[in-house]
């Protein structure tokens, strides 16, 4: 009886600790398991990197308008789908000097949702979602892109080898602004509360791959956030550039 006990009792620590552990590779920021990542760049300069997410959508535009106003460049995590559908914008947000990242194909969350019977997308299903976002952006961009963001910061099986085979670094954030679910002011506070020297901001022209998303309070928060982190001395630079020392 006691030794049923004990056994049962090992049993759930260890079921508990290996969850713990693939929840870590799957979302922690810091987490290299399903490929190497970064979520910070260099801290000994007073930069910091706006990163949007999900584009381009016919909201891009009004972005880069108020971007260049301010002379600040950014990345921009985009997917396949939404590149197609939108082959100017994705071009112009490149021309304007802003760097261009991998986001996928169709925005797909790769790892299987939990209470679900799990649909374990494969490794080659993994492989598929970036290597084809990388081909459109090549095509329809004219650039390679170096770094990609998981869809939902959410890695998986099959990522070191695509990352591998394309050269992709993957990008988490030190802060995300939920714009795609609260009002402009509370995201501007959050990001201006979190942002720090080599800091990565996620923000989202997009909304995974709606043809015409609402992105209005994440440029209502822009309007915000820029200006204090100007008085606050920050620089803007790319994700690349805030990756070197
Ligand atoms: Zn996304």
């Amino acid at each position: 009886m006691i030794t049923r006990s004990v056994a049962i009792g090992c049993a759930a620590v260890a079921t508990v600790s290996a969850a713990g552990i693939l929840n870590y590779a799957v979302r922690g920021r810091s987490a290299q398991i399903f490929g190497p990542s970064v979520y910070r760049g260099c801290s000994s300069r007073r930069s910091i990197a706006l990163t949007f997410d999900d584009g381009p959508s016919p909201k891009s535009f009004e972005l880069i308008e108020y971007l260049a106003r301010w002379n600040i460049r950014a990345t921009f995590f985009q997917c396949g789908i939404n590149i197609l559908r939108h082959p100017p914008i994705a071009r112009q947000i490149h021309e304007a000097g802003h760097e261009i990242g991998n986001h996928t194909y169709s925005h797909l969350l790769l790892r299987p949702k939990l209470g679900y019977k799990p649909r374990i997308n494969s490794r080659r299903t993994v492989a598929r979602q970036f290597s084809l976002a990388q081909e459109i952006i090549e095509r329809e961009v004219g650039v390679t892109p170096r770094l990609l963001r998981a869809p939902y910061g959410m890695r998986w099986f099959g990522m070191r080898d695509v990352q591998r085979e394309l050269g992709l670094l993957g990008v988490m954030w030190t802060v995300i602004g939920h714009d795609w679910e609260w009002p402009a002011r509370p995201i501007a506070d959050l990001v201006l509360k979190k942002a720090s020297p080599g800091g990565i901001i996620c923000l989202h022209d997009g909304r995974d791959i709606q043809p015409n998303p609402d992105v209005s309070e994440m440029l209502k928060a822009m309007k915000v956030i820029v200006p204090a982190l100007v008085d606050q001395g920050y620089s803007f630079e790319t994700v690349s550039e805030l990756l070197r020392p």
